[in-house]
């Protein structure tokens, strides 16, 4: 498994985008305003840029990929217009070096499942950067989160360790939301990723549906762009990317988060469980693909 913290992974899409010859970044340019032109068919978007100049662009489409609070998104449909809800528990992901690790049998990553202290401890860089990210109570503010930090680290890592053993070198509130908007597709105006749906980190499906989205995009634009296909593919678009969050994103990452809090006791979680069963059989050796090495997640129950 490979795991890419999103600036690395960025400078990587940065590199290929630079290498076609027909797109261009603009940094600093802020979507403020956008609307369509009927009569030349366009659709058209007002920047404000960092200098604090404006200009107006237009395109045969506009495709809104700005992130969970897209303007696009809002001026479509309106400021607090994004159907779906938001946990009533949020997580707190931090970034830390801890010796303590060495002590213990983890493997690169590992869900650990209980009714207060959920969490999920995964090694990030080679330098021995960790990832721990554990589930909180909602409404709490960020002060208050940062105070309660080191007895969450205490009660969860191995060792139960105080500050002074531990480096921390990230911490990040984060609300969680499972969210889609109606429509992916407005006019000349289309919706991918964040800015049409959100879920929960667990199970990494949110910057893989995004990609997923883009990839159906792609094709739609196209296929139009080449006469193979005609401006209704873009519902097409829409219906089957909206279908896929509702019918296997959603759930799934709803069924993935529930799991690490959801059972009283472990007991209950070893006998109950379907996806505890099915990880139990695919560690029997006859199972694996390959041969020797253990399965690189684990899920523990404490
Ligand atoms: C704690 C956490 C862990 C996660 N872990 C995973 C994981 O393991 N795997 C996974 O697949 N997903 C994960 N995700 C989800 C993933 O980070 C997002 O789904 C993904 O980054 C969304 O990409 P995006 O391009 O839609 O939006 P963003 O990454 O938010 O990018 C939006 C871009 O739009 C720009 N923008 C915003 N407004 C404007 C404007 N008005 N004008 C111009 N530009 C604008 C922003 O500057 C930004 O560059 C995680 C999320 C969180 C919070």
């Amino acid at each position: 498994m490979v795991c890419l913290p999103l600036h690395k992974l960025g400078k990587i899409l940065e590199t290929h985008v630079k290498s076609q010859q027909t797109a261009e970044i603009k940094y600093g340019w802020k979507v403020a305003e956008i609307g369509e032109d009927v009569e030349k068919d366009k659709a058209w978007v007002k920047v404000e840029k960092a200098d604090g100049s404006t200009e107006v662009r237009e395109a045969d489409y506009v495709v809104g990929c700005d992130g969970a609070n897209s303007i696009i998104r809002r001026k479509l449909f309106g400021d607090w217009v994004y159907p779906g809800y938001t946990w009533d528990r949020q997580i707190v992901a931090t970034n830390i070096y801890y010796d303590g690790f060495k002590d213990v049998d983890y493997d690169d990553s590992q869900f650990f499942v209980h009714p207060e202290h959920w969490h999920m401890v995964a090694k990030i860089q080679p330098d021995g950067l960790y990832r721990v990210t554990y589930g909180e109570v909602g409404g709490l503010t960020y002060d208050e989160l940062k105070e309660r930090q080191p007895a969450k680290f205490q009660a969860i890592l191995p060792g139960n360790p105080t500050p002074d053993k531990y480096n921390l070198v990230n911490f990040s509130p984060y609300k969680v939301h499972q969210r889609c908007v109606d429509k992916m597709r407005v006019g000349r105006f289309l919706l991918a990723a964040d800015a049409a749906h959100l879920c929960n980190p667990f199970g990494g499906m949110g910057l893989t549906g995004g990609i997923a989205d883009v990839g159906s995009l792609y094709d739609s634009l196209r296929g139009i762009h080449n006469s193979q296909a005609d401006d209704s593919i873009l519902d097409k678009y829409d219906e089957v990317r909206r279908k896929i969050w509702h019918d296997v994103i959603d759930p799934i990452s709803t069924q993935n988060m529930q799991r690490l809090f959801q059972y009283a006791n472990a007991d209950e979680f070893v006998e109950t469980d379907p996806f505890y069963k099915t990880i139990k059989t695919m560690q029997n050796p006859d199972m694996k693909l390959g041969k020797g090495g253990p399965p690189n997640a684990s899920i523990i129950c404490r």
